[in-house]
């Protein structure tokens, strides 16, 4: 059973529901994992949960009362909801305290203090947590340490480590996992479907398998354009020695299709690198006698497999360059900087 459409997490919906049963929702919540697992959807879900008026066994929203329609709708008056910014690298301090002309007169930290409005509480979700500057995470504390009574505050980010450590101390850690490859195959066939499309079962298989437990990687690799573009990385990461210029040519072309919008940008790259990846963990594996696990990569990898050295260092590059796209990188400069490392991975240093 998937609590409230979302597959995969439902040990940590047992877990609030309990929770919710004995009264004790707590104050501030940090939600991490993998990216593409679904933790969004479970804040978004869990925010409407604790604004239903008639919450459901399970902590099941009952869909229906004024509040649940409004939370459908994105337009509930005591879900707040705080991200950063496409075109900046952090999430800037007025979406917390208000700009100059109006500190504590505007931003997260002042509406939570507000009464509901219709809600039994007020419920802050921010999102991007990993892309918190010092200055807005130190305005944020006192709200973390003690939030205004009933208020729930989720921050959702991918890794504990990437929290500061202040945030992380005030906050009661939940983990998600990546996604069984069947709730992942689940979830495509049920897009599909409803999509009205014809679904290749084959392929959703596949994508599954590939996605390592993202859904956002599985529908990426679902994707004609980004199923060529693989195949054609492939074939220029299985040429030694790596020509480079190719490598950063049609990364960026294939990048450059997306349009101008930058999520789908860094989406394109993002799978270009973690193609990349695969290719030097099998030939990493392949250096080490162990069996394959990805058969795609495995001639790719054959080509680095014997240099098991560059491959470490390549994988170490290219993780680098994964971090870079989600801190809000030039691309253009990033692809650049990626493809001469991997020429020359061992004499590169790191950083
Ligand atoms: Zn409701």
């Amino acid at each position: 059973m998937a609590w409230q459409g979302i597959e995969g997490h439902d040990a940590i919906a047992t877990h609030f529901a309990a929770a919710h049963a004995r009264g004790r929702i707590g104050g501030s919540y940090l939600f991490v994992g993998p990216s593409g697992v679904g933790k969004t959807a479970f804040a978004m879900a869990l925010a409407k949960s604790l604004v239903c008026e008639r919450p459901q066994p399970g902590f099941t929203a009952c869909g229906a009362c004024a509040s649940c329609v409004q939370a459908d709708a994105d337009s509930h008056p005591d879900i707040d909801v705080v991200r950063k910014p496409d075109d900046k690298s952090t999430i800037p301090l007025e979406l917390f305290i208000g700009d100059d002309a109006h500190r504590m007169r505007e931003g997260l930290c002042w509406r939570i203090l507000l009464k509901p409005a219709v809600a039994p509480r007020k419920v802050a979700v921010i999102l991007d947590a990993d892309f918190f500057s010092e200055e807005a995470a130190n305005c944020l504390l006192k709200t973390l340490e003690e939030p205004p009574d009933g208020a729930a505050i989720i921050l959702v980010g991918t890794s504990l480590e990437r929290q500061l450590p202040t945030i992380r101390s005030r906050c009661q850690v939940i983990r998600f996992s990546p996604l069984a490859d069947d709730a992942v195959a689940r979830i495509l066939q049920r897009e599909a479907s409803t999509g009205g499309g014809a679904v290749d079962a084959a392929a959703i298989e596949r994508a599954a398998r590939a996605a390592e437990g993202s859904l956002t990687r599985a529908r990426l690799l679902l994707d004609a354009d980004t199923n060529a573009f693989r195949s054609r990385l492939l074939e220029l990461l299985a040429t030694r020695p790596l020509r480079g210029v190719e490598v950063s040519r049609e990364t960026t072309a294939f990048v450059d299709a997306a349009g101008k919008e930058a999520p789908p940008r860094r989406a394109r790259l993002r799978t270009v690198m973690e193609t990349a990846l695969e290719v030097f963990r099998e030939a990493a594996r392949q250096a080490a006698g162990l069996p394959a696990t990805e058969p795609s990569c495995a001639q790719a990898a054959t080509a680095w497999s014997g240099h098991a050295d560059a491959a470490t260092a390549a994988i170490e590059h290219t993780l680098d360059a994964l971090d870079a796209i989600d801190r809000n990188a030039n691309l253009g400069v990033l692809v650049d900087a990626w493809t001469a490392i991997l020429e020359e991975p061992r004499l590169a240093s790191r950083r």
